[in-house]
């Protein structure tokens, strides 16, 4: 068999291995805080690891091929089946629900795909190349796993999420056995009841989201399962001293599978994300011009939407906090909006969005666009808390830059990540309640920039930031990591 131009890499004990050219086949889920990782992961293997990368995707939300080097091939995946199908909608959408069509849409096309791709004869050119080691695939994609275990291909598992996510959904199957979930009332003292051996989640913090079905939640959930525990290792955009103890939970067996901790994977692979909407750049001016620690970022990530009532008492806490705002009012966060993304004018449509007399009490002061450059704008010193959903990767950036958070979250992992910032990392606190209040608001934007307490956990995510840093060094626990990942390609 040809051997192609092949990179180099380091032993232990200084020794030189030749490596075969290989390449490794990717399959994103077709969501922002799905992608980005994914793609930050095909950054570091092909940057560090010399590999080759396809990426099998979804026709919507299809990532952008000119934003990646030569070596990477994109490989559309479904074309025809309609993204209506495929797409959580509504205020709790049931993103379960839109995972498993996912699955059983993309399956039959994917089978297809993959067949082509193993049939491409080895270094010819863009078309073929490097011959393919292992898929690695969401792990809410069970569905293509599957075919690639039909088709001989090793497999490993991408865990987007937090590694005591994991640790919690291996444990929903005891808690319905157990008659706990689904709860039988939306009682308070219900739903307050304190997890064993999942300190610090209660039981409200595992239900997914109140649209959801508890049966398609336990079938998700299994399917998860069982990809981490049917692949030949679980990759995790995490770092060894955030989750140190769950990690090693999952390493004790949980899984029974290797374990690679490569995270925070923005800062391993920056300038790898693939942003689905074009970022406003220049808010990043008016950060420039914004006191140290000031200004309050507000995002809700790429899928939460919230209803009038709500972005009315978002509107007038940011504006009764009087203090400096960036807000991303992205388009179809409000339920039942008629914008788009295709509609010419947004500003026009932001500002019909936005209760009367909002822009003249906090001109000045106050910034509303429809998408930033998230991790330069938690990365300016300028910005000192932030409004966050609690998705995944929305943490661990707010993490990696030390900026303490505020968190709604509203479904999915984001009451799991919540807990974790508020109990254990105490780098945050809960906007809790039913509902949102401009008051309550008002009173933690306050806190957060403000007092002594928002000063501790600015201080405390900091020191994160400085562990994250540590993790991403040369000697790093997840650069090692890494390079362990890539030599586990290898063996394949
Ligand atoms: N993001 C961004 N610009 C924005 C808002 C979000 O680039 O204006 C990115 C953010 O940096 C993160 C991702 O979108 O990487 C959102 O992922 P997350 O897991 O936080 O939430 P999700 O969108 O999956 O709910």
């Amino acid at each position: 068999m040809a051997t192609a131009a092949v990179p180099a890499s380091r032993t232990g004990s200084g020794g030189v291995v030749r490596r075969r050219r290989r390449r490794v086949l990717m399959f994103p889920l077709p969501f922002q805080g799905h992608l980005n990782p994914m793609l930050q992961l095909a950054g570091a293997l092909h940057a560090r690891g010399g590999l080759d990368i396809t990426v099998f995707h979804a026709t919507f939300n299809a990532p952008d091929p000119a934003r990646h080097p030569p070596g990477y091939r994109f490989v559309p995946v479904g074309d025809g089946v309609p993204s209506a199908d495929l797409v959580p909608s509504g205020v709790d959408a049931d993103i379960p629900g839109a995972l498993l069509r996912i699955n059983r849409r993309l399956r039959e096309p994917f089978r297809d795909c993959l067949r082509q791709a193993l049939a491409l004869p080895e270094d010819d050119g863009d078309e073929g190349g490097a011959p393919p080691a292992c898929l690695v695939v969401d792990s809410n994609l069970r569905g293509m796993q599957l075919v690639a275990e039909e088709l001989g291909v090793p497999t490993l598992v991408l865990r987007t999420g937090a590694a005591a996510c994991l640790v919690a959904y291996l444990a929903f199957p005891a808690l319905c056995d157990k008659g706990l979930l689904p709860p039988t009332s939306k009682d308070k003292s219900q739903l307050d009841i304190p997890l064993d051996g999942l300190t610090p989640l209660r039981l409200r913090d595992m239900v997914f989201s109140p649209t959801t079905t508890h049966a398609n939640m336990t079938e998700c959930l299994k399917c998860l399962v069982d990809a981490t525990r049917s692949c030949s290792g679980v990759i995790f955009n995490t770092f060894r001293d955030l989750e140190d103890s769950d990690l090693q939970r999952i390493a004790n067996g949980v899984v029974g599978v290797p374990i690679y901790p490569v995270g925070p994977l923005h800062k391993i692979s920056p300038c790898t994300e693939d942003s689905l909407l074009a970022p406003d750049r220049a808010c990043l001016e008016w950060l420039d011009k914004q006191e140290a620690d000031s200004v309050l970022y507000v995002s809700f990530g790429s899928l939460a939407r919230v209803d009038g009532k709500e972005l009315l008492e978002i509107a007038w806490g940011l504006a009764d906090s009087k203090m400096p705002f960036l807000w991303v009012l992205r388009h179809g966060l409000l339920v039942n909006s008629s914008s788009s993304d295709d509609d010419d004018d947004q500003d026009k449509v932001r500002r019909l969005l936005l209760p009367g007399g909002f822009e003249e009490a906090t001109r000045g002061r106050g910034v509303v666009v429809p998408w930033v450059p998230q991790q330069e704008v938690l990365r300016h010193r300028a910005v000192g808390g932030f409004w966050t959903h609690s998705g995944w990767n929305s943490t661990l950036e707010s993490v990696c830059e030390g900026v303490p958070m505020m968190c709604r979250p509203q479904f999915a992992d984001q009451m799991i990540n919540t807990r974790y910032v508020q109990e254990v990392w105490r780098v945050g606190f809960e906007l809790d309640g039913d509902q949102l209040e401009r008051r309550k608001i008002a009173g933690a934007v306050t806190k957060l920039l403000c007092t002594e307490e928002g000063r501790r956990m600015r201080q405390r995510a900091r020191d994160l930031r400085d562990k994250a840093i540590e993790c991403v060094q040369e000697e790093g626990a997840s650069k090692s990591a890494i390079q362990l990942l890539i030599d586990r390609i290898a063996s394949f």
